[in-house]
Protein backbone atom coordinates (compact mmCIF):
# COMPACT_ATOMS: atom_id res chain seq x y z
CA UNK A 1 0.00 0.00 0.00
CA UNK A 2 2.63 2.38 0.67
CA UNK A 3 6.82 2.70 0.38
CA UNK A 4 8.25 -0.09 2.85
CA UNK A 5 10.87 3.30 3.41
CA UNK A 6 8.28 5.17 5.15
CA UNK A 7 5.15 5.18 7.92
CA UNK A 8 1.85 5.04 6.75
CA UNK A 9 0.86 8.55 7.19
CA UNK A 10 -3.16 8.66 7.56
CA UNK A 11 -5.27 11.71 7.69
CA UNK A 12 -8.21 11.74 10.79
CA UNK A 13 -10.98 13.91 11.45
CA UNK A 14 -14.21 12.96 12.90
CA UNK A 15 -17.87 15.18 12.75
CA UNK A 16 -18.20 16.86 16.30
CA UNK A 17 -20.98 14.42 17.02
CA UNK A 18 -18.73 11.48 16.44
CA UNK A 19 -16.15 13.04 19.20
CA UNK A 20 -17.43 14.25 22.14
CA UNK A 21 -19.69 11.19 24.14
CA UNK A 22 -17.25 8.72 25.88
CA UNK A 23 -18.76 5.92 23.36
CA UNK A 24 -18.33 8.14 20.44
CA UNK A 25 -16.77 6.94 17.25
CA UNK A 26 -13.17 8.48 17.75
CA UNK A 27 -12.91 6.97 20.97
CA UNK A 28 -14.41 3.39 20.06
CA UNK A 29 -12.21 3.33 16.51
CA UNK A 30 -8.67 4.68 18.64
CA UNK A 31 -10.01 1.92 21.66
CA UNK A 32 -10.70 -1.04 19.45
CA UNK A 33 -8.13 -0.62 17.07
CA UNK A 34 -5.34 0.25 19.28
CA UNK A 35 -2.88 -2.82 18.60
CA UNK A 36 -3.53 -2.38 14.99
CA UNK A 37 -2.45 1.11 15.42
CA UNK A 38 0.82 0.40 17.29
CA UNK A 39 1.47 -2.56 14.61
CA UNK A 40 1.45 -0.04 11.42
CA UNK A 41 3.52 2.68 12.91
CA UNK A 42 0.94 5.32 11.49
CA UNK A 43 1.89 8.80 11.36
CA UNK A 44 -1.54 11.00 11.75
CA UNK A 45 -2.62 13.91 10.75
CA UNK A 46 -5.30 15.57 13.11
CA UNK A 47 -7.48 18.23 12.25
CA UNK A 48 -7.94 20.64 15.29
CA UNK A 49 -10.87 19.98 17.16
CA UNK A 50 -10.44 16.06 16.66
CA UNK A 51 -7.08 17.04 18.06
CA UNK A 52 -8.65 18.33 20.89
CA UNK A 53 -10.65 15.42 21.61
CA UNK A 54 -8.38 12.83 21.67
CA UNK A 55 -6.08 14.57 23.99
CA UNK A 56 -9.40 15.07 26.37
CA UNK A 57 -10.26 11.31 26.27
CA UNK A 58 -6.36 10.63 26.78
CA UNK A 59 -6.25 8.89 23.96
CA UNK A 60 -2.94 10.85 22.71
CA UNK A 61 -0.95 7.62 23.19
CA UNK A 62 -2.81 5.80 20.51
CA UNK A 63 -1.99 8.84 18.02
CA UNK A 64 1.70 9.53 19.61
CA UNK A 65 3.39 10.63 16.60
CA UNK A 66 0.98 13.31 14.75
CA UNK A 67 1.04 16.23 13.35
CA UNK A 68 -1.82 19.06 14.29
CA UNK A 69 -3.92 20.39 11.68
CA UNK A 70 -5.89 23.58 11.96
CA UNK A 71 -9.85 23.64 12.43
CA UNK A 72 -12.12 22.92 10.01
CA UNK A 73 -13.56 26.40 10.38
CA UNK A 74 -9.35 27.43 9.65
CA UNK A 75 -9.35 25.42 6.93
CA UNK A 76 -8.12 21.86 8.15
CA UNK A 77 -9.77 19.93 6.07
CA UNK A 78 -9.15 22.10 2.87
CA UNK A 79 -5.75 21.24 3.34
CA UNK A 80 -5.50 17.57 4.14
CA UNK A 81 -7.42 17.55 0.28
CA UNK A 82 -4.12 18.69 -0.82
CA UNK A 83 -2.14 16.19 0.91
CA UNK A 84 -4.26 13.63 -0.58
CA UNK A 85 -3.03 14.78 -4.07
CA UNK A 86 0.53 15.61 -2.64
CA UNK A 87 2.87 13.48 -4.79
CA UNK A 88 5.55 14.28 -2.29
CA UNK A 89 6.54 11.59 -0.32
CA UNK A 90 6.71 14.02 2.71
CA UNK A 91 3.84 15.21 2.82
CA UNK A 92 1.35 12.79 1.04
CA UNK A 93 -1.08 10.88 3.23
CA UNK A 94 -1.83 7.14 2.43
CA UNK A 95 -5.78 6.88 3.45
CA UNK A 96 -8.04 9.27 5.18
CA UNK A 97 -10.37 8.22 8.03
CA UNK A 98 -13.20 11.03 8.31
CA UNK A 99 -16.18 9.59 10.79
CA UNK A 100 -18.73 11.30 9.24
CA UNK A 101 -21.94 11.78 10.87
CA UNK A 102 -24.57 12.51 7.97
CA UNK A 103 -26.58 14.79 9.73
CA UNK A 104 -23.73 17.35 10.10
CA UNK A 105 -24.06 20.04 7.63
CA UNK A 106 -20.19 20.19 7.38
CA UNK A 107 -20.20 16.77 5.79
CA UNK A 108 -21.48 17.88 2.29
CA UNK A 109 -19.10 21.14 2.40
CA UNK A 110 -17.19 21.23 -0.85
CA UNK A 111 -14.03 20.51 1.10
CA UNK A 112 -15.64 17.14 2.57
CA UNK A 113 -16.70 16.45 -0.93
CA UNK A 114 -13.45 16.85 -3.00
CA UNK A 115 -12.03 14.84 -0.21
CA UNK A 116 -13.95 11.76 -1.13
CA UNK A 117 -13.57 12.49 -5.03
CA UNK A 118 -9.69 12.94 -4.65
CA UNK A 119 -8.97 10.06 -2.27
CA UNK A 120 -11.02 7.95 -5.31
CA UNK A 121 -9.06 9.44 -7.72
CA UNK A 122 -5.60 8.95 -6.46
CA UNK A 123 -6.53 5.54 -5.01
CA UNK A 124 -6.67 6.21 -1.34
CA UNK A 125 -8.57 4.72 0.94
CA UNK A 126 -11.43 6.99 2.08
CA UNK A 127 -12.76 5.61 5.45
CA UNK A 128 -15.81 7.41 6.39
CA UNK A 129 -17.71 4.64 8.92
CA UNK A 130 -16.70 3.04 12.23
CA UNK A 131 -17.02 -0.08 10.76
CA UNK A 132 -15.06 0.71 7.40
CA UNK A 133 -11.73 2.72 9.72
CA UNK A 134 -11.82 0.06 12.58
CA UNK A 135 -12.00 -3.19 9.70
CA UNK A 136 -9.49 -1.40 7.55
CA UNK A 137 -6.86 -0.85 10.35
CA UNK A 138 -7.61 -4.96 11.44
CA UNK A 139 -6.71 -6.24 7.86
CA UNK A 140 -3.92 -3.89 7.25
CA UNK A 141 -2.11 -4.64 10.64
CA UNK A 142 -2.71 -8.42 9.37
CA UNK A 143 -0.99 -7.86 6.32
CA UNK A 144 2.12 -7.54 8.66
CA UNK A 145 1.27 -10.18 10.47
CA UNK A 146 -0.39 -8.91 13.55
CA UNK A 147 -2.83 -11.42 14.69
CA UNK A 148 -6.61 -10.94 13.90
CA UNK A 149 -8.92 -9.50 16.51
CA UNK A 150 -11.39 -11.77 17.62
CA UNK A 151 -13.84 -10.00 18.84
CA UNK A 152 -14.71 -9.11 14.84
CA UNK A 153 -14.92 -13.00 14.20
CA UNK A 154 -18.48 -12.56 13.74
CA UNK A 155 -18.38 -10.08 10.99
CA UNK A 156 -16.18 -12.65 8.79
CA UNK A 157 -18.63 -15.05 8.61
CA UNK A 158 -19.58 -14.50 4.85
CA UNK A 159 -22.41 -17.55 5.12
CA UNK A 160 -24.31 -15.05 7.65
CA UNK A 161 -23.30 -11.85 6.21
CA UNK A 162 -24.70 -9.69 2.98
CA UNK A 163 -22.94 -7.56 0.56
CA UNK A 164 -23.26 -5.09 -2.05
CA UNK A 165 -22.02 -4.79 -5.59
CA UNK A 166 -22.41 -1.78 -7.76
CA UNK A 167 -20.15 -0.26 -10.77
CA UNK A 168 -20.65 2.64 -12.91
CA UNK A 169 -20.58 1.97 -16.44
CA UNK A 170 -16.80 3.00 -17.27
CA UNK A 171 -15.78 0.47 -14.04
CA UNK A 172 -18.71 -2.17 -14.98
CA UNK A 173 -15.30 -4.32 -17.30
CA UNK A 174 -13.15 -3.66 -13.84
CA UNK A 175 -16.05 -4.65 -11.73
CA UNK A 176 -16.09 -8.34 -13.53
CA UNK A 177 -12.78 -8.59 -13.23
CA UNK A 178 -12.84 -7.83 -9.60
CA UNK A 179 -15.68 -10.52 -9.28
CA UNK A 180 -14.04 -12.78 -11.74
CA UNK A 181 -10.78 -13.00 -9.46
CA UNK A 182 -12.64 -12.72 -5.78
CA UNK A 183 -15.18 -15.20 -7.40
CA UNK A 184 -14.88 -17.88 -4.66
CA UNK A 185 -14.74 -15.59 -1.50
CA UNK A 186 -17.97 -13.33 -2.71
CA UNK A 187 -19.42 -16.78 -3.31
CA UNK A 188 -19.75 -17.65 0.14
CA UNK A 189 -21.82 -14.94 1.29
CA UNK A 190 -24.88 -15.47 2.17
CA UNK A 191 -26.70 -12.57 0.17
CA UNK A 192 -25.47 -10.94 -2.75
CA UNK A 193 -27.05 -7.17 -4.00
CA UNK A 194 -26.16 -5.27 -6.90
CA UNK A 195 -28.14 -2.48 -8.24
CA UNK A 196 -29.83 -3.56 -12.26
CA UNK A 197 -27.41 -3.48 -15.08
CA UNK A 198 -24.22 -4.59 -12.61
CA UNK A 199 -26.65 -7.37 -11.17
CA UNK A 200 -27.24 -8.77 -14.96
CA UNK A 201 -23.26 -9.13 -15.42
CA UNK A 202 -22.92 -10.78 -12.61
CA UNK A 203 -25.40 -13.12 -12.87
CA UNK A 204 -23.76 -13.81 -16.17
CA UNK A 205 -20.28 -14.08 -15.13
CA UNK A 206 -21.98 -16.51 -12.32
CA UNK A 207 -23.43 -18.81 -14.99
CA UNK A 208 -20.22 -19.10 -16.79
CA UNK A 209 -18.47 -19.93 -13.58
CA UNK A 210 -20.60 -22.36 -12.13
CA UNK A 211 -23.64 -22.59 -14.15
CA UNK A 212 -26.34 -21.26 -11.26
CA UNK A 213 -29.94 -22.68 -11.10
CA UNK A 214 -31.94 -20.15 -12.96
CA UNK A 215 -34.69 -19.92 -10.50
CA UNK A 216 -31.71 -18.44 -8.26
CA UNK A 217 -29.56 -15.78 -9.51
CA UNK A 218 -26.43 -15.75 -8.31
CA UNK A 219 -26.91 -11.72 -6.94
CA UNK A 220 -30.27 -10.16 -6.60
CA UNK A 221 -30.55 -7.23 -8.91
CA UNK A 222 -32.57 -4.11 -8.03
CA UNK A 223 -33.70 -1.44 -10.42
CA UNK A 224 -30.82 0.65 -12.41
CA UNK A 225 -29.10 2.75 -10.20
CA UNK A 226 -30.45 5.87 -12.09
CA UNK A 227 -34.44 4.85 -11.55
CA UNK A 228 -33.31 4.18 -7.68
CA UNK A 229 -31.71 1.03 -7.36
CA UNK A 230 -29.17 2.99 -5.14
CA UNK A 231 -31.77 4.16 -2.84
CA UNK A 232 -33.23 -0.23 -2.63
CA UNK A 233 -30.12 -1.03 -1.42
CA UNK A 234 -29.61 1.67 1.23
CA UNK A 235 -32.45 0.33 2.64
CA UNK A 236 -30.99 -3.19 3.37
CA UNK A 237 -28.27 -1.08 4.62
CA UNK A 238 -30.19 0.85 6.96
CA UNK A 239 -31.69 -2.62 8.30
CA UNK A 240 -28.24 -3.53 8.88
CA UNK A 241 -28.54 -6.66 6.16
CA UNK A 242 -25.65 -5.32 3.98
CA UNK A 243 -22.27 -4.63 5.92
CA UNK A 244 -20.15 -3.77 3.02
CA UNK A 245 -20.54 -2.16 -0.20
CA UNK A 246 -18.36 -2.28 -3.01
CA UNK A 247 -19.02 0.93 -5.08
CA UNK A 248 -16.96 1.56 -8.17
CA UNK A 249 -17.35 4.77 -8.59
CA UNK A 250 -16.34 6.50 -11.80
CA UNK A 251 -15.31 10.15 -10.49
CA UNK A 252 -14.74 11.56 -14.05
CA UNK A 253 -18.10 12.20 -15.12
CA UNK A 254 -21.34 14.27 -13.79
CA UNK A 255 -23.69 11.74 -12.56
CA UNK A 256 -27.31 12.54 -13.57
CA UNK A 257 -28.06 10.37 -9.84
CA UNK A 258 -25.38 12.16 -8.15
CA UNK A 259 -28.10 12.15 -4.91
CA UNK A 260 -29.25 8.59 -4.86
CA UNK A 261 -25.19 8.21 -4.97
CA UNK A 262 -24.67 10.40 -1.71
CA UNK A 263 -28.21 8.98 -0.68
CA UNK A 264 -26.47 5.16 -0.62
CA UNK A 265 -23.43 6.64 1.38
CA UNK A 266 -25.08 8.80 3.59
CA UNK A 267 -27.05 5.40 4.59
CA UNK A 268 -23.79 3.59 5.66
CA UNK A 269 -22.86 6.66 7.78
CA UNK A 270 -26.08 6.19 9.57
CA UNK A 271 -24.88 3.07 10.92
CA UNK A 272 -21.44 4.08 10.88
CA UNK A 273 -20.69 1.31 13.18
CA UNK A 274 -21.81 -1.09 10.88
CA UNK A 275 -21.18 -0.44 7.34
CA UNK A 276 -18.38 0.32 5.02
CA UNK A 277 -18.18 1.50 1.33
CA UNK A 278 -15.29 0.97 -0.25
CA UNK A 279 -15.17 2.81 -3.39
CA UNK A 280 -12.07 2.26 -5.21
CA UNK A 281 -10.84 -0.68 -7.79
CA UNK A 282 -7.75 -1.08 -5.89
CA UNK A 283 -9.03 -0.89 -2.38
CA UNK A 284 -11.48 -3.54 -3.19
CA UNK A 285 -8.96 -5.63 -4.64
CA UNK A 286 -6.85 -5.09 -1.70
CA UNK A 287 -10.46 -5.79 0.48
CA UNK A 288 -11.04 -8.55 -1.09
CA UNK A 289 -7.47 -10.60 -0.88
CA UNK A 290 -6.96 -9.49 2.84
CA UNK A 291 -10.21 -10.48 3.68
CA UNK A 292 -9.81 -14.24 2.19
CA UNK A 293 -6.44 -14.26 4.37
CA UNK A 294 -8.11 -13.01 7.17
CA UNK A 295 -10.81 -16.11 6.88
CA UNK A 296 -8.58 -18.49 5.96
CA UNK A 297 -6.59 -18.02 9.36
P1 LIG B 1 -26.41 0.02 -12.89
O1 LIG B 1 -26.41 1.17 -11.81
O2 LIG B 1 -25.73 -1.16 -12.29
O3 LIG B 1 -27.87 -0.27 -13.14
O4 LIG B 1 -25.71 0.56 -14.10
C1 LIG B 1 -25.19 1.62 -11.32
C2 LIG B 1 -25.18 3.11 -11.37
O5 LIG B 1 -24.92 3.66 -12.45
O6 LIG B 1 -25.40 3.70 -10.32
Amino acid sequence: MTSPSRAIRIGLIANRSHQDAPDSALVQLLRSARISIQHLHIEWIVVGRTLDAIISHNLLDVCARHERFPYGREGGLMKLVSRVVDSDPARTVDAVIYLIDPVDPSSIFPEAMALKRQCVIHKKPFLSTLASAREWLELEALAIGTKPDASRDHAYRLANEGIALIAHDAMKDRMMALAEKHFSLLDQFAHRYATGTTGGLLNKLAEKIKGTPADRPWVQPFLSGPLGGDAQIAELVLEKKIRRILFLEDPHVARQHEADIQLLERAARTVTDFSLVISDVDGVDRWLDLMSKRIAL
